[in-house]
């Protein structure tokens, strides 16, 4: 089956196999804290969906109030810049025994909570100092920052945008389904034309979008799946002009090619620029506040969009797990035979030059509940890639 899977972009693109390192940001989650929601997506685990992600120097990766431990104690950049230090080599020792031959760097994966979900100044100058920490780590070849579409005010566009300039960002977006009726049932918070507009946003300053969908979800059908997926398309980089590279010419986009998109000019506004605090939920970034100028002299190459699919699991200790106790939701349970005949029909939805980070999910073993054929990832990826074969 022909797709672009991250690994062979990666090798396309730095020239040999590029390792996930799981950091932490220390960020907590809007949806969890009452700022637009509380309890959080009902498949959401309490590490925020990055039970990986090495953890900041108090021990936390941001899934209590005890993260103003971190922001009280990070007081200096140099701190910042020795506990990224001390992050990346921790997560260095987890991907060791794998590294092959062909090693060409890491990926630093910004992976748990909402990494862009600021509080204060204080958090944004911290979080900020992390991100640029990382940039500048000479094994670092690009960061992931996965967030929300409705965590993306301007100050922090502009934020991104400079971040891109040292190494190339992807922000990774969690949308898990098109359908509204659905979000509202797992409690994501926002709404789908909110993600459209986060992907503009980023598109307009040159930074490549990878958006997260989740197969299975209660009372969706195939036909919605596809839906989704063909909305992630469209509303992606393959249908934005100028945008995206593949996995043969990466290509390369100067930043006011980038910026001149839709713009006509080689400098880009960022406006209105919000300022920290405004409620980040239900945002169409409207705020108030001076607009940022980006100088678009740097040249920088863009990554481009893509995809991660993973299956619906139900983990110990969350919502979905309590729903489908009490038969408030009822769970089709995939088989891996009927996975993969799924992904054989949804995988050639997507164009070739939007990137397959992910087929499926690479859950916490003690956390799971179903579907146990999942728990061991490299099975699964195995068995899949023997399913996809033509
Ligand atoms: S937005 Fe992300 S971190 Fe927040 S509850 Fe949903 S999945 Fe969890």
């Amino acid at each position: 089956m022909d797709y672009t899977s991250f690994d062979n972009y990666m090798k396309q693109r730095f020239g040999g196999k590029v390792y996930r390192l799981s950091l932490s940001t220390g960020c907590t989650c809007p949806n969890r804290d009452g700022r637009c929601g509380t309890g959080g997506c009902i498949f959401c685990s309490a590490g925020g969906s990055g039970e990986f992600a090495a953890k900041t120097d108090t021990g936390h990766s941001g899934s209590s109030d005890d993260i103003h431990a971190d922001r009280n104690y990070l007081i200096s950049h140099e701190q910042i810049t020795d506990s990224v230090k001390r992050q990346i080599e921790i997560a260095k020792t987890k991907v060791a025994s794998k590294l092959s031959r062909s090693f060409a760097g890491y990926l630093a994966y910004f992976q748990s909570f909402t990494n862009t979900y600021f509080r204060d100044d204080k958090e944004f100058a911290g979080v900020k100092a992390r991100f640029f920490a990382a940039a500048r780590h000479p094994e670092i070849v690009a960061i992931a920052i996965a967030t929300r579409p409705d965590a993306l005010p301007g100050y922090v566009l502009e934020m991104l945008a400079s971040l891109n300039q040292i190494k190339p960002v992807i922000v990774e977006l969690g949308l898990q389904t098109v359908h509204d009726d659905t979000s509202r049932l797992i409690n994501r918070g926002y709404a789908t034309k909110v993600y459209d507009k986060a992907v503009r946003d980023l598109h307009a300053i040159g930074i490549g979008v990878v958006t997260h969908m989740i197969i299975g979800l209660p009372g969706e059908t195939e036909d919605m799946m596809a839906d989704t997926i063909r909305h992630i398309v469209s509303t992606c980089g393959c249908a934005a002009p100028g945008h995206a590279g593949s996995v043969s010419d990466p290509v390369k986009h100067s930043y006011e090619n980038l910026l001149n998109v839709g713009s006509g000019s080689g400098v880009s506004v960022i406006s209105p620029v919000n300022s920290v605090g405004t409620s980040p939920c239900h945002s169409t970034s409207a705020g108030s506040g001076p607009a940022a100028v980006i100088d678009t002299d740097l040249k920088i190459t863009s990554m481009p969009d893509g995809i991660k699919i993973q299956l619906l699991q139900v983990l110990k200790g969350t919502r979905l797990e309590e729903m489908v106790r009490n038969k408030d939701v009822t769970l089709h349970e995939y088989s891996p035979e009927e996975y993969a005949a799924l992904l054989r029909r949804l995988l050639p939805l997507i164009p070739k030059k939007m990137v397959v980070h992910r087929l499926t999910g690479d859950p916490p073993k003690n956390l799971l509940i179903s579907p146990l054929w999942t728990a061991d990832k490299k099975r699964v990826l195995n068995y899949l890639h023997k399913a996809l074969k033509d």
